[in-house]
């Protein structure tokens, strides 16, 4: 931060909406934010924004936000001091311990905050409760990212940087919607596009890429693995794969091989509504291009079979010897939470420590113990959605949930307040007075990302700077600040006193992070994990030499197209797909309170032509939607961009009850929720 004699000030941040970590500098006045500019030399943005990052901080001085510790005394949240607070927290946590272990407490940490927080929270729960209950909202976007990656290639994290895949001569963007979610990366891979790479978009809906590709292919919801399958059975039928690669770095090839047989494009085109002729396209594109890259999004994880979906998609590049050998720039997941890679880096989850490496293993926890001084459970954790049938049942007695609107954003959200009531404890970490807050037992004001001092980690592994700008309101503390305090009234010396410490303390921990600390982020601007040294660059290019997998091998997978978990019927006929729209980001607790909420009002349910006819809907019109789990209420919005038989809408507008449609279903492997697939009718409210 610089500043001036009359008192305002530039801060240089990382922005804390998406996942691309734009580089920022905050304008500030007599400690008010005045602008946000995108910095020119920003590591991955140089020089834009969107109008997220640039104009959205209008909510850091909403009267609405949280000032002050509420507790709740005879059924009603009331204002108090954090020495009550906190005092409540403790004694709720201690109760919950003496009543059913460890194993009753578990906490939601989160994606919006630093890694150094992260670090913090999971440090918290394994030090100073002795459970591995810990666990992002990555579980609910990119687990199967971690999962399919990892058995694919060995870690937990896009195989490329976004700066080398800008020379791809042919771009696979699946399940993602870059020129709204991710703005700044969406330009960047237009630009490409217009350069003379080859696009192939693959979505359900017209998506702002879609118009500019060489090929649109819009499969049923649900059908990936098949399409994937279909393009890789065009892959080896053509000879359009790198045998030397495939001898020397996969395994798998044989058990893929006749997996393949199976998924001919005429079968494929059953399965997904994809024309024949257009998956021979894109597999040609694909095939035949000398630099490919794969870029994919939710579309791909948020799915019954979410994991095979990653794994499958990863299976082109393996086939193609497009990872991890300068002939193509792998598979790149586009995160959508600005931290969500960080949190999971952390080991913010119940089944991994800093780093991943595995609560089961006993090397592992033996590290653990060295730095922390104290054993580490080995049985592995809850995941957020076991969490909630744990409260439902009784298990679950206490539990901690930090800057997530689970009521909001998680899928049944009636069954997700039934599990907050049935639990003796609910904290809440917020801003605001969220859905969730409000089922709350205490709820603690924390700061913003723009009050705040540690690192993010972006959607290509890059760890960032993030600078406080402007002070928290009134009594908002930062998260880190709340864990050290919880953990001293529960006679806990957690150490690691600031940031930098905690950074420093988990790159002990983690060799993969070894060589990266605050100091050298301030003088380099960003470093990409794996970074085994002070003196290393980091690895923005991952698997030059081997992968790292067990056997260094790329391990191809030949799991079977699965249906959905809902499929349209006569009662529930057309299929609903969630996703984000460009003004806002995630509850929109953020966004709405500010500008961007005129850029983009209310939500709106897109729907074709020929539903609008069929179900007597106008362009306009109120809208009811229901699913076999809710009823949401939206505003028709009638045109091409969804296919008939599809409806489309965000999750910006929790008041509408979108995540009341969405069902129970979750990837069989992570627990990702099926947000992607849920079957609905609609009509004239
Ligand atoms: Fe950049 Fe994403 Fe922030 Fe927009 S929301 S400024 S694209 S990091």
């Amino acid at each position: 931060t610089s500043g001036t004699a009359t008192g305002d000030a530039l801060t240089r941040t990382t922005c804390g909406y998406c996942g691309v970590g734009c580089t920022l500098d905050v304008l500030t006045s007599a400690g008010a934010v005045t602008a946000v500019l995108p910095a020119r030399d920003g590591s991955v943005n140089r020089g834009h924004a969107c109008v997220k990052g640039r104009f959205a901080h209008g909510y850091l001085t909403s009267p609405e936000r949280l000032t002050q510790p509420l507790v709740r005394r005879d059924g009603r949240l009331e204002p108090t001091g954090w020495d009550e607070a906190l005092d409540r927290v403790a004694d709720g946590l201690r109760a919950a311990v003496v009543a059913g272990g460890p194993d009753a407490v578990a906490a939601i940490s989160s994606a919006r905050a630093t890694n150094e927080e992260n670090y913090l929270v999971q440090k918290f729960m394994r030090v100073a409760i002795g459970t591995n209950n810990v666990d992002n909202c990555s579980r609910l976007c990119h687990s199967p990212s971690a999962a399919g990656l990892t058995a694919s290639f060995g870690l937990s994290g896009g195989t490329d940087s976004f700066d080398d895949a800008e020379r791809a001569d042919c771009l696979l963007v699946v399940g993602a919607n870059p020129v709204e979610a991710h703005p700044v990366v969406g330009a960047r891979l237009l630009q490409g596009a217009l350069r003379g790479a080859s696009l192939v978009v693959v979505d359900p809906r017209a998506v702002g890429l879609a118009e500019h590709a060489d090929v649109h292919l819009r499969p049923r919801p649900g059908t990936n693995v098949a399409l994937f399958h279909g393009l890789a059975h065009v892959l080896l039928a053509e000879g359009l794969t790198d045998s030397d690669f495939l001898r020397e770095r996969a395994t798998g090839l044989p058990e893929l091989t006749e997996l393949l047989a199976d998924y001919p494009p005429d079968r494929v085109a059953d399965i997904t509504g994809v024309p024949a002729a257009d998956l021979i396209t894109a597999a040609r594109l694909y095939g035949r291009a000398e630099l490919p890259a794969i870029f994919y999004g939710l579309g791909v994880t948020e799915h019954l079979h979410g994991t095979d979906g990653v794994r499958a998609l990863s299976n082109l590049a393996i086939l193609r010897g497009a990872v991890g050998t300068g002939r193509g720039f792998g598979v790149n997941p586009l995160r959508g939470q600005n931290n969500v890679q960080g949190a999971s880096d952390m080991g913010a989850l119940p089944d991994v420590l800093p780093g991943y490496g595995k609560v089961t293993d006993a090397a592992v926890r033996a590290r653990a113990r060295e730095v922390w001084g104290v054993p580490v459970p080995q049985r592995p954790g809850l995941r957020i959605p076991e969490m909630f049938t744990a409260a439902r049942d009784g298990r679950l007695r206490a539990l901690w949930i930090i800057g997530e609107d689970v009521c909001a954003t998680d899928p049944d959200t009636s069954q997700v307040a039934r599990a907050l009531d049935a639990c003796p404890l609910v904290v809440c970490s917020e801003l605001f007075l969220s859905q969730t807050a409000r089922h709350a037992d205490v709820v603690l004001p924390v700061a913003s990302w723009l009050e705040k001092d540690g690192t993010f980690v972006n959607f290509d592994r890059r760890f960032q700077r993030v600078r406080p700008a402007v002070p928290p309101p009134d009594q908002a503390r930062t998260d880190f600040a709340v864990v050290h305090a919880l953990a001293g009234v529960l006679g806990v010396d957690l150490g690691c006193p600031t940031p930098a410490d905690a950074l420093a303390e988990c790159a002990r921990l983690a060799p993969v992070f070894g060589g990266i600390s605050h100091d050298r982020l301030d003088r380099e601007g960003a470093v990409p994990w794996p970074c085994p040294g002070p003196d290393r660059p980091g690895e923005a290019t991952l698997y030059r030499e081997r992968f790292a997998t067990p056997d260094g091998r790329a391990h191809l997978s030949a799991a079977p197209y699965l249906p959905p978990g809902e499929q349209p019927d006569a009662a529930y006929p057309l299929v609903l797909v969630t996703g984000r729209r460009w003004a806002h980001y995630n509850s929109g607790s953020m966004t709405r309170r500010g500008g961007n909420l005129s850029l983009d009002p209310a939500d709106v349910l897109d729907l074709h032509a020929d539903d609008a006819a069929r179900y007597g809907l106008r362009d306009g019109a109120p809208v009811t939607v229901e699913s076999r789990h809710g009823r949401a209420r939206l505003i028709a919005r009638v045109g091409e961009q969804v296919a008939p038989g599809q409806v489309f809408c965000s999750f910006h507008f929790p008041a509408s009850g979108v995540n009341s449609l969405t069902s129970g279903h979750a990837d069989t492997v992570t627990s990702c929720p099926e947000y992607k697939v849920t079957a609905v009718r609609v009509g004239a409210p």
